[in-house]
């Protein structure tokens, strides 16, 4: 996807509008593939001394496994963003992006963007336990039996916490 800005040529330090769509292909993060709808762009572009300055908002949606149970989980990506393009720039060493022809490519400067602002990990909902057999641990709730008495040891008894739950309500009637 390039970004034609030849009228910010015609007229420097004027802002001109523009709003596209780029399609990023699936990238290997981490070991997990990661997809992500057309990436939606939408700003102003402006040229001062040959230096194309674009700025706006990008708005996507991310797909990747549940960090805990491997389906599929979502999470929207939206970034604020003032980069710069300069006309034959060393995109590692300059710190900014390069255009020819007046031709923004904006494919390098979207996965960059993406990139930077993924989240940690993703979840497919705020109460996913990774499914029966992978119950995160809660040190507030559970109680090991051998840390109690000694007997049973090993013995993981899920309901101790709500008896002395239900016991405390008994002792302490309202
Ligand atoms: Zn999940």
């Amino acid at each position: 996807m390039n970004l034609d800005v030849s009228k910010a040529f015609v007229r420097p330090m004027e802002d001109f509008p523009f709003e596209v769509e780029v399609c990023v292909e699936p990238q290997d993060i981490n070991g997990d593939q990661v997809t992500f709808d057309p990436v939606h762009m939408n700003g102003v572009f402006s040229m001062i001394d040959d230096v194309v300055t674009l700025e706006g908002e990008l708005h996507t949606v991310a797909y990747a496994p549940c960090a805990l149970c491997m389906e599929t989980a979502s999470a929207p990506v939206d970034v604020e963003f003032r980069e710069t393009f300069r006309k034959d720039a060393d995109e590692e060493e300059d710190g900014c992006f390069r255009y020819d022809n007046k031709l923004l490519p904006l494919n390098h400067m979207t996965l960059t963007l993406l990139l930077l602002n993924m989240p940690m990990r993703f979840q497919c909902d705020h109460d996913c336990t990774g499914g029966a057999g992978l119950t995160a641990w809660d040190e507030e709730k559970t109680v090991w039996a051998e840390q109690e008495n000694g007997e049973q040891q090993g013995t993981y008894r899920p309901f101790e916490g709500l008896a002395d739950l239900l016991e405390n309500n008994e002792e302490n009637p309202q």
